[in-house]
């Protein structure tokens, strides 16, 4: 299934050229326009899926195994120091690009990569107020 006027299905379907890193009949591994450090790049499903919630299981557990090669190889390629796996689902969380995808973080000492969040405090009673909250919905 692919989305009229979406952007990544035309890049995944390589109708779009793009800096390929990684191809094969079911995602295409492109480097970012934007990266937040060198090799930062994005697992494409080169079916259509809006985001996560919308994602095939069979998929959804494909990219993980895809994303855990990608980040040996590039590792390996890049000498990175360690690596980031984000994934942004709407546009309150950072979603600017309504395909499915998965980004890989190349991270190096003293890098200027800011995927960091302020932490917040909750009590034990809150902890678990939430967690029966979140139970209940299964
Ligand atoms: P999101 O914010 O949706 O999680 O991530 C979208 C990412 O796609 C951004 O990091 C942005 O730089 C990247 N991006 C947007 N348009 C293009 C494009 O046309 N080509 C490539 N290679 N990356 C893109
Ligand atoms: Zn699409």
């Amino acid at each position: 299934m692919r989305k009229e006027d979406c952007i990544f299905c035309k890049i995944a379907n390589g109708e779009i050229p793009s800096a390929t890193i990684y191809e094969d009949g079911d995602f295409r591994v492109i480097l970012d326009l934007g990266p937040a450090a060198k090799g930062h790049a994005l697992i494409l499903p080169k079916h259509h899926f809006d985001n996560l919630y919308d994602l095939d299981d069979e998929v959804a557990s494909r990219t993980l195994v895809l994303a855990k090669k990608m980040a040996g190889t590039m590792t390996r390629a890049l000498k990175c120091d360690g690596f980031n796996l984000v994934q942004n689902n709407g546009t309150v969380a950072g979603q600017t690009v309504f395909h499915f995808h998965l980004h890989l973080i190349p991270r190096y000492e003293g890098d200027k990569a800011n995927l960091g969040w302020t932490p917040g405090k909750a009590s034990p009673e809150e902890l678990a107020k939430i967690a029966e909250e979140i139970k209940r919905a299964e």
